[in-house]
């Protein structure tokens, strides 16, 4: 049952979980999502096998032991924290064991899992946004009761990371690359999250990352930790207060689109989210100070495009790709007379001119096209 209208809690937070999560949840009116004897399956973030928690690239372990605490006075029955790292990392159950999470969560009688070795729930065509085949953890399915516990960071795709996105760690690892290979990320996790409904969600701002996440940031030393049993609008509080506009981040822009929250009809409490708001430097900010001497137009662009345009030409100095002479132009704007345009907006605003077509274009659709455009002038006539 879901508080209406929905409810979010923001407690500052200097990582002392075991003191704060308490009042924090009941802030959020959640000390009865717990019913005695009822299943429990946390989710946090652990994307990644690090050894750890300082960096906040994923969950503190001693978050997840308060949380099992709280969760056991609540006369919780069995409890599982399960996570998949991203595709490749072999073995899965290393990003428990090198930060710890394995020792934090059995000293307290819970069991831990990757998730990566199913058994999965198949979806075919259940979604325009997905790809013809979704396999879902049946742990997401066979629980009582769902936490996830995201993590407050920039995110090279989606701009940010939080609730909403935290749970592709329940797919299947096949599906984790289609997520981001086939159709649109954001559009995906948003059906995800349809599917998907978490009873409680928690995000971690209490260092926060920023610049080059969700794995390479910088820690952000933000302070907050938030909670709600609604993970969109908990996602609708914590994205603003990250200095990010809605337009940037679209998981946040599709889950409002669907009718999934109004962030008009949240209700907060404790901290106020205006006070609070901290500007988190962007994945393409963080990129761009390493590509010196690139001429980069895009005042009239939108995140998901200079993303892909910074990634691709920080991949392409990476692998000694000389950067193009050329501006580069992105967005709904009159272009300069030699600049290379990228994106169906830079061909939108500049008819006639030869560009690179996407919404946004693919990272390696852009270094191929800046590679063999480099050399050349606009062309009026050569249309792709
Ligand atoms: S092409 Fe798409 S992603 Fe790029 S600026 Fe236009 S709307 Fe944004």
């Amino acid at each position: 049952m879901f508080i209406t209208p929905p409810l979010v809690a923001i407690l500052k937070s200097d990582g002392d979980y075991a003191a704060l999560l308490p009042p924090l949840l009941a802030l959020a009116e959640a000390e009865n999502v717990i019913q005695p004897g009822e299943s429990v399956l946390i989710k946090p973030n652990l994307h990644a096998p690090v050894d750890t928690p300082a960096t906040s690239s994923v969950t503190d372990p001693a978050l997840v032991g308060a949380l099992i605490d709280w969760a056991r006075e609540r006369g919780a029955g069995e409890i599982l924290v399960a996570d998949g790292p991203f595709f490749g990392v072999n073995p899965p159950e290393s990003v428990f064991t090198l930060v710890g999470m394995d020792k934090v969560v059995e000293s307290r009688g819970a069991q831990w899992r990757a998730v990566n070795h199913g058994p999965w729930r198949e979806f075919r065509e259940a979604s325009p946004y997905w790809p013809k085949l979704v396999r879902i953890s049946e742990l997401a399915f066979s629980y009582d009761r769902i936490i996830n516990v995201a993590l407050a960071k920039t995110h090279m795709d989606c701009m940010v990371t939080l609730g909403m996105k935290n749970l592709k760690g329940l797919l299947h690892p096949e599906e984790k690359a289609r997520f981001h290979q086939e159709g649109e990320l954001s559009r995906a996790l948003v059906a995800l999250n349809q599917v998907v409904r978490p009873d409680l969600t928690i995000v971690d701002g209490t260092l926060g990352m920023e610049g080059l996440g969700p794995h390479a940031g910088t820690v952000a030393n933000w302070g907050y930790l938030f909670a709600g049993r609604d993970t969109a609008a908990v996602e609708a509080v914590v994205t603003p207060a990250m200095g990010v506009d809605i337009e940037e981040a679209r998981v946040l822009q599709y889950a409002v689109e669907a009718g999934m929250v109004d962030p008009a009809a949240i209700e907060v409490r404790g901290e106020d989210p205006a006070r609070i708001r901290r500007r988190f430097e962007r994945p393409y900010e963080a990129m761009l100070r390493q590509l010196p001497g690139v001429r980069l137009e895009g005042k009239a662009a939108c995140s998901a495009c200079k993303l892909n345009l910074i990634r691709a030409l920080c991949e392409e100095a990476a692998a000694g790709v000389l950067p193009p002479e050329r501006c580069v132009h992105i967005g709904k704007a009159e272009a300069g007379p030699d600049a290379l345009l990228i994106g169906k907006c830079a061909g939108a605003a500049n008819p006639g001119c030869r560009h690179l077509p996407g919404c946004p274009p693919r990272v390696e659709k852009i270094k191929e096209y800046v590679r063999g455009e480099g050399e050349g002038r606009r062309q009026i006539t050569d249309l792709p």
